[in-house]
């Protein structure tokens, strides 16, 4: 368009479409799906906007908050139109070209290591993948505040924006043209398109159509058959062969023919997945139902979900997922990391950064709440405010950690057949899985929340000195302790090889004591919040203080201590008291003549490596 204002991709940008548009990936059905996903997203910008002023959504068509797609198959094009918020001129220019967002160069990274754009969705770039399948693409928008415009780019590094003075008006929304490459044949086809549509848009929440052709049977008078098999193959008539009926009522012959007929075909059902019951929705569906809310399009199955309804004073219901694995900056951005739990409140979509409803260490679960009780015509930032919410947050975290003990009880990390070493990791239980990806996040709840520290303690794997290869829990430790254990013996320090050879170790092993190897950084932290599980204390055994044995050898101890007074006393004053607090006897070792320990109070050895790696 020779009118039209020219812009340059933000140059990250560039280079994805770049790297998109040569792509030989062949997952390319991705693109529609995105494209459905964004006009969802504006769909619900705009009934959300309708909450608090019914205004907005205007009358007629403009009200119909759905999507329709349309092919044409002649010129190659496919269009996908929706009535939601739609863009203003300056959004055209921000959100599909000069903006970068944060996901941009980490999805660049990724896709260069994995050459997977499956992820494309959740890093915020979806719209992008359209250029998978086009050569060219056409974006027309209106927004209420502005003009209609048209955005086009054919992927150059460079875009246009234009006033839109040449097509219809489109009231209110989006409409995205796709002008296929001639590689993307296959796209030309209802059928695919269908399926596409079933496959992955499954559980968008407003209708979405097809313009789509439907072979029908049509009975005409004998004599307009005559006519129509004169003109065979025009257009809407197939001119299949027919056969001939009598019709006995009217003594008039008539025939059966096949003419096509074009109209709006509904490819999804819109009731939601959590308001149906749980026993009439199957695995697959909740599977499928993930992938949509996750924008993880992998064939990966969540590892759990939980879907349930909440009765009493605050009713809702919610459907919880255990992803597959870790998002991939899920510990980097831990304090920053978003809620990712979608609220609805009677139905209606609500936002995706509720940071209300879950703690920051649950954060890597998916779904969805929805909620009876809370008010519809509030903001947001009212919303956040509300007292019930606290209350869904109670119940949406016992629910979560009940989700987990389940999945650790029925599925846990040694459930497999040992005898089978070739595949060790495939046969590993999901608990394994959990706690490669999540352990890390339950230990991070059980230094941040006091009031489910014994439920996490629980979930909590760790390796001991009787575990073998493989992991255990605390109530395993604590079904293996001798008759006379008291306590729970532990550990830390960087790795199993480390704090199997400590001279610590010693005396507890040969009295048969069962010690727990703590060997990541977190697990330091861990310590000081987790002081007892199941009333038996947590005793770091390379500290001071540490007592094992019975009241006739403490005695007996005591006496040697007494004995040797005059050597510790004149090692402390070789040492001085820079180095060392003090030096005595210790009847904690067995065959190493004698070991620094750190003082009952003061930071452990490897704590001490941790804060000093953390300052460098
Ligand atoms: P994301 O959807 O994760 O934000 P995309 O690359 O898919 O990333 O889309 C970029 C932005 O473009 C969206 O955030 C939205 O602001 C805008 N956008 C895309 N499609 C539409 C649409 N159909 N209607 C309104 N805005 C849209
Ligand atoms: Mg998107």
């Amino acid at each position: 368009r020779s009118h039209a204002e020219k812009f340059e991709f933000q140059a990250e940008v560039s280079r994805l479409m770049d790297i998109i548009i040569n792509s030989l990936y062949s997952n390319r059905d991705i693109f529609l799906r995105e494209l459905i996903s964004n006009a969802s997203d504006a769909l619900d910008k705009i009934r959300f906007l309708s909450l608090t002023d019914k205004a907005v959504l205007g009358e007629g068509d403009d009200a119909k908050l759905e999507i329709k797609i349309k092919l044409d198959k002649d010129k190659k094009i496919l269009t996908i139109r929706d009535r939601g918020i739609g863009m203003t001129k300056e959004d055209l220019i921000k959100n599909l070209g000069t903006i970068a967002k944060s996901g941009t160069a980490a999805f660049l990274d990724k896709m260069q290591t994995s050459g997977d754009l499956n992820l494309i969705g959740q890093f915020g770039v979806g719209f992008y993948s359209v250029y998978l399948v086009a050569d060219y693409v056409e974006v027309i928008s209106k927004h209420s505040d502005d003009k209609q415009y048209i955005w086009e780019s054919k992927a150059d590094g460079a875009f246009a924006v234009t006033e839109d003075t040449e097509n219809e008006p489109l009231g209110r929304g989006t409409e995205v043209r796709i002008h296929f490459k001639d590689e993307a044949s296959e796209y030309l086809e209802e059928d695919k398109l269908k399926e596409l549509v079933k496959k992955y848009s499954q559980f968008i929440n407003f209708p979405i159509y097809l313009w789509a052709s439907k072979e029908v049977d049509v009975e005409v008078a004998d004599e307009e058959v005559e006519e129509v098999s004169d003109e065979e193959g025009t257009e809407g008539k197939t001119g299949e062969e027919s056969s001939d009926e009598e019709e006995t009522e009217s003594k008039r012959k008539t025939e059966t023919i096949k003419e096509t007929n074009w109209s709006w075909e509904l490819l999804n059902d819109v009731k939601a997945v959590w308001l149906r019951s749980p026993k009439d929705v199957t695995d697959e569906e909740y599977a499928k139902f993930y992938h949509s809310l996750s924008k993880d399009l992998s064939e990966n199955k969540p590892l759990a979900w939980s879907h349930f309804s909440a009765e009493g004073d605050v009713e809702f219901k919610a459907v919880l997922f255990i992803p597959p694995s870790a998002p991939h900056d899920f510990y980097e951005n831990y304090h920053t990391s978003k809620a990712t739990l979608k609220l609805y409140v009677r139905r209606v979509f609500i936002s995706e950064e509720f940071n209300k409803l879950l703690p920051k260490y649950l954060s890597f679960l998916k779904g969805i709440v929805d909620s009876d009780t809370l008010p519809l015509n509030v903001s947001r930032e009212m919303l956040q405010q509300h007292s019930s919410l606290q209350t869904i947050k109670k119940k949406l975290v016992r629910k979560a950690l009940d989700l987990i003990r389940r999945l650790a009880e029925e599925d846990p990390e040694d459930s497999s057949d040992e005898n089978t070493p070739n595949d060790k990791n495939e046969k590993k239980g999901k608990y394994a899985k959990f706690w490669n990806d999540f352990g890390k996040a339950i230990k991070l709840g059980i230094v941040e929340d006091a009031t489910n520290r014994a439920r996490l303690a629980k979930l909590l794997r760790f390796q001991s000195s009787k575990s073998g290869d493989k992991l255990s829990s605390l109530d395993q430790y604590i079904s293996r302790m001798k008759p006379d254990q008291k306590d729970i013996y532990y550990i830390t320090g960087q790795n199993r090889e480390q704090l199997e050879n400590s001279p610590f170790l010693e005396k507890l092993k040969k009295k048969g004591y069962e010690v727990i190897y703590f060997t990541d950084p977190v697990d330091e932290y861990v310590t000081q919040y987790l002081t007892e599980y199941e009333d038996k204390k947590f005793l770091n055994i390379s500290k001071e203080g540490l007592k094992i044995g019975s009241k006739e050898e403490k005695q007996k101890w005591k006496e040697i201590k007494e004995s040797f007074k005059d050597l510790t006393n004149w090692w402390k004053d070789v040492l001085t008291s820079e180095k060392v607090e003090k030096v005595k006897v210790s009847n904690r070792l067995a065959g190493t003549p004698g070991v620094v320990v750190t003082s009952k109070y003061g930071w452990s050895a490897n704590m001490e490596r941790i804060m000093q790696a953390q300052t460098l």
